[in-house]
């Protein structure tokens, strides 16, 4: 059938208009396939890093297989060497140097790898009523409702006085057991139900059940509590006190999952920013010699504002380009300052379930692919970086010549709420930065819901920032 004739106003509408089109209309097989392996591997490293200090270590494993060594500062660097550097094993920084020199700028990707969570107090362990609990103090912004009445585990680390670190991980295999808060049973809710969300689940009620089988043959008291004890210093070889010096996060029990009769979404714990963590990571593990220096971040502290040694204010960054520009007496200031960096961090997805919190025109939408956010903040985008208007249209280019679905995103209604990302900490270095990244459906909850074509377009906007000149 001859393709009907269009009318002037068509062709005007087509040259003029900013019409964005869903993913899947545009979608080439080659695309489809590439995307469907993507998802599964990025699925696998989801299970395998429920924690910041789990993510550098699969990271550091996938990377050493890929030729990646620690870098040492004085080392002798040529392009295409593969480095990385391992901040405490809770960030990570990678990089593959490229064939122009570092005086003239590297590519950056940054994005983080904490993920909202309850950590035990540093006194976490009492009994009550015959039943053992842990103390928990929330990290990150959570809504405290959802935490209740789901499987949880338990992971992280205790150190011990005697400098020996013993690592915990339970829940994350097939039999182990699991750990939950319980709710109260609506019959006896009537008064908490009448309660604002934000009310309803005191922060000091988020305690963790562990446990409600006393010590056998012992007459003492907390019976229950001992014999929690008892079981962590068989298994663990600590005591009590030693809680004192220990990092344990209690993180839901879901393994990352297709959602949906098409498979088209995933569901997971740590999409907010293992899902832009991996893209980048992922990006750049397949680089050969790039032109510009590729970097890598994958930061911690994020969701309590980049703060700590490990979060990306924290001088370990720039004392790891500047170990990497001293490598060719190149001032740091000249490399910050040609320098692009792409904050990789999710943004929010328009959600029809609660449309009037959200300005449609302006949202991320499922499908649509990557989302670029000139700024994030709140109250008249305070805490934003505000890329410049030359930085966004520098991504749009390369974004397009790389055939990368990309959207606009703004995280809801102006004055709805808001939020910040390590953005504005790259961008006080002198460095231009812009946010983009996976709109996400429920971000910060224990299961969040992001779409398997943004994933793979976050992915494809890497390997492009990366790539250019
Ligand atoms: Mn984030
Ligand atoms: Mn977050």
């Amino acid at each position: 059938m001859a393709e009907k004739e269009k009318t002037a106003g068509e062709l005007r509408r087509e040259a003029l208009c900013y019409a964005p089109k869903n993913g899947y209309d545009r979608l080439t097989a080659e695309d489809e396939a590439a995307l469907q392996r993507y998802c599964e591997d990025y699925k696998r490293f989801l299970d395998a890093g429920k924690t910041e200090r789990e993510c550098v270590s699969e990271a550091i494993r996938q990377a050493e297989a890929k030729g990646f060594r620690p870098f040492v500062r004085g080392m002798e660097l040529k392009s295409g060497d593969k480095i990385y550097r391992s901040n405490r094993g809770k960030s990570l920084m990678l990089a593959v140097v490229g064939s122009r020199p570092l005086s003239e700028g590297v590519n950056i990707g940054a994005a983080h790898i904490d993920s909202p969570r309850l950590d035990l107090k540093p006194n976490p362990l009492y009994e009550d009523s015959e039943l053992a609990y842990f103390k928990t103090h929330y990290y990150g912004g959570l809504r405290k409702y959802q935490w209740v009445s789901i499987p949880l585990e338990l992971h992280g680390v205790v150190a011990r006085k005697d400098g020996s670190v013993v690592e915990v991980a339970i829940g994350g295999r097939p039999g182990d057991p699991l750990f939950t808060i319980n709710d109260l049973l609506p019959h006896l809710g009537v008064e908490q139900s009448k309660k604002p969300l934000s009310e309803a689940i005191p922060a000091e009620t988020l305690n963790i059940l562990v446990g409600s089988r006393p010590f056998r043959d012992d007459e003492g008291a907390e019976r229950v509590k001992l014999a929690v004890l008892d079981l962590l210093h068989q298994k663990y070889g600590i005591t009590e006190e030693d809680f004192i010096s220990a990092e344990l996060e209690v993180v839901p029990a879901f393994r990352a999952v297709d959602i949906g009769f098409d498979r088209s979404l995933i569901g997971a714990y740590g999409h907010d920013d293992r899902v832009c963590a991996y893209a980048e990571f992922a990006a750049l593990l397949e680089l050969e010699i790039p032109s510009r220096t590729a970097v890598c971040i994958l930061a911690d502290k994020e969701e309590i504002g980049s703060e700590g040694v490990s979060g990306m204010q924290s001088a370990a960054f720039d004392t790891f380009m500047s170990d990497l520009c001293d490598s060719q007496k190149v001032p740091l200031k000249t490399c910050y300052e040609k320098s692009f960096c792409l904050s990789a961090d999710v943004t929010a997805a328009y959600d029809p379930n609660y449309a009037d919190v959200y300005e449609k025109r302006n949202s991320a939408r499922i499908n649509y692919g990557m989302g670029l956010c000139k700024y994030t903040g709140a109250r008249g985008k305070s805490g934003a970086s505000d890329a410049s208007a030359e930085v966004v249209a520098y991504v749009r280019r390369i974004l397009d010549e790389a055939g990368v679905f990309w959207q606009m995103a703004e995280l809801g209604k102006v004055d709805a709420g808001g939020g910040g990302t390590v953005a504005c900490f790259m961008a006080n270095r002198d460095i231009d930065t812009l946010d983009a990244g996976v709109p996400v459906l429920a971000m910060h909850a224990p299961f969040e819901t992001v779409s398997k074509l943004d994933c793979y377009m976050t992915y494809k906007g890497m390997k492009a920032v990366y790539a250019a000149e």
